[in-house]
């Protein structure tokens, strides 16, 4: 069994595929009497090893779909392991949506919320900022329900937990009315977008970029919410989506594997490909892409007031020392919120993400950044490379041992701890 990516590789001793509550529960049973680790997965694209274990994996693969819907508040019930694309068309039925997703829609809502997947705009939490209610079976194999009102401080640390603090089932989330967006690519220079970056963020309800290495290009894309009919499907959209930043991509990138002396002038021909696109799609259409080809990703939180040193000195050291990065680094802004281990915890945020092709070595490169996000008290994705641990961890949030403590509570055994799990939650003074 293996990651998206390919990179972590393990060999559980039994996955479940538990159809229902009951048998969720069960399954917590068994490991109690057996005195077995349970790890949770959802699509497997994580590129840390959250769902390693020889022990027990559980998938919710076949525990999907809508349990129940609050028509006048816009609120709906899914089973955890409902898979975003599926949601999406669920929802889109009801005449709903969500108001914000991130760049793929492949990920299950319990993985996506558990490792605090986001997507772009400034008046925008990540996804977890969505979540309503929780139902989980925790480590003792009791249910446990939580939201804002009840047991807010569970919530808090539930929403966006790893899978440390049980086996999540049902998720309600807060809707809206289903809508179009109407996206923009362009091709401008990361000169103009820095200088006009605030105007960029409060003028689209979603802006994002992506720069160039090697170059002075950028690709932005700007997103506001249209009256408009949507597009059917066109050539020129294929070309873009499919053709230029995914085949086209592949070939590119397996160029530069193979012939790394042609990186700096691929990257340039892959910036020149950039031209100016525009489509108007439902939501969740607009939102996700795919993805093609592999890579393995590193992706920062850094506080939005901090950004333009960040990425001042990252392009700065990514022109002088590295002439072999070849994806484009993708920048995209985010609200704060108040979840216990959310990197945008109580800051208004940027991210950044560096990407590798996977059949590449990344570790000197995501290193070299690692320490200059670090240096602006960068908080790294959960689901993204990143080498830091619970020390780290404990400095960079303000409510990391109240977190530990409920995770405690609830998994008094350590069940849901992995080697892995233990190194990012529990800070060498209190390993046991
Ligand atoms: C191509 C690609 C594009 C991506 N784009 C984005 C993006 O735009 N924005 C972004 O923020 N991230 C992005 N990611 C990262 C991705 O969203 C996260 O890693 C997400 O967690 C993956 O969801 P998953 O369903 O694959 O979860 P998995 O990786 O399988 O699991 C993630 C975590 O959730 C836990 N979990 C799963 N199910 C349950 C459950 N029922 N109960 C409790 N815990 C559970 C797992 O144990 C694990 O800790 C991207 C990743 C890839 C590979």
């Amino acid at each position: 069994m293996k990651n998206w990516s390919g990179y972590h590789q393990w060999n559980p001793l039994q996955i479940f595929k538990p159809k229902a509550e009951n048998e969720i529960t069960q399954i917590v049973q068994k490991a109690i009497q057996e005195n077995k680790k349970i790890r949770l997965i959802g699509s497997g694209h994580s590129f840390t090893p959250l769902s390693k274990t020889d022990d027990f994996l559980v998938s919710l693969d076949d525990f999907q779909g809508i349990i129940s819907i609050d028509k006048s508040n816009k609120q709906v019930t899914v089973k955890a392991g409902t898979k975003l694309n599926h949601l999406n068309k669920l929802l889109d039925k009801e005449g709903l949506a969500l108001e914000n997703l991130g760049d793929i829609d492949v990920q299950s809502i319990a993985g996506a919320i558990s490792t605090g997947t986001h997507g772009t705009g400034i008046n925008f939490g990540n996804l977890c900022t969505q979540v309503r209610k929780l139902k989980f079976v925790n480590g003792k194999g009791e249910i446990i329900t939580c939201s804002l009102d009840k047991n807010p401080e569970t919530f808090k640390a539930a929403v966006l937990s790893l899978g440390t603090m049980g086996i999540l089932t049902e998720i309600t989330l807060q809707c809206v009315s289903k809508y179009n967006l109407q996206l923009f690519v362009r091709k401008k220079t990361l000169d103009e977008v820095l200088q006009n970056l605030n105007e960029y963020n409060s003028k689209f309800r979603h802006f994002e970029f992506y720069w160039f290495p090697n170059t002075d290009y950028v690709m932005t894309k700007e997103l506001n919410v249209t009256k408009k009919e949507a597009d059917k499907s066109s050539f020129g959209e294929y070309v873009q989506e499919m053709l230029l930043e995914n085949y086209a991509f592949k070939v590119i990138c397996e160029m530069s594997y193979r012939f790394p002396s042609t990186t700096r002038s691929v990257s340039k021909f892959a910036a020149n490909t950039i031209s100016d696109f525009q489509k108007i799609k439902q939501s969740f259409k607009v939102f996700s892409t795919s993805r093609i080809v592999r890579f393995n990703e590193m992706e920062y939180n850094v506080p939005a007031e901090a950004y333009q040193d960040v990425i001042k000195d990252l392009t700065n050291w990514i022109n002088k020392n590295n002439k072999d990065v070849m994806f484009p680094i993708e920048n995209r802004f985010v609200q704060k919120d108040d979840i216990y281990l959310s990197p945008a915890y109580q800051r208004d945020s940027a991210y950044i993400s560096v990407h590798v092709y996977n059949k590449k070595d990344f570790t000197a490169y995501f290193k070299a950044l690692e320490e200059i996000f670090t240096a602006y008290h960068g908080r790294p994705h959960w689901g993204k490379m990143h080498t830091r641990r619970a020390e780290h961890f404990a400095q960079l949030y303000p409510k990391f041992e109240e977190f530990n403590s409920i995770r405690a509570e609830h998994d008094p055994n350590e069940m849901f701890l992995s080697p892995y799990m233990k190194s990012i939650c529990k800070p060498q003074s209190v390993l046991s």
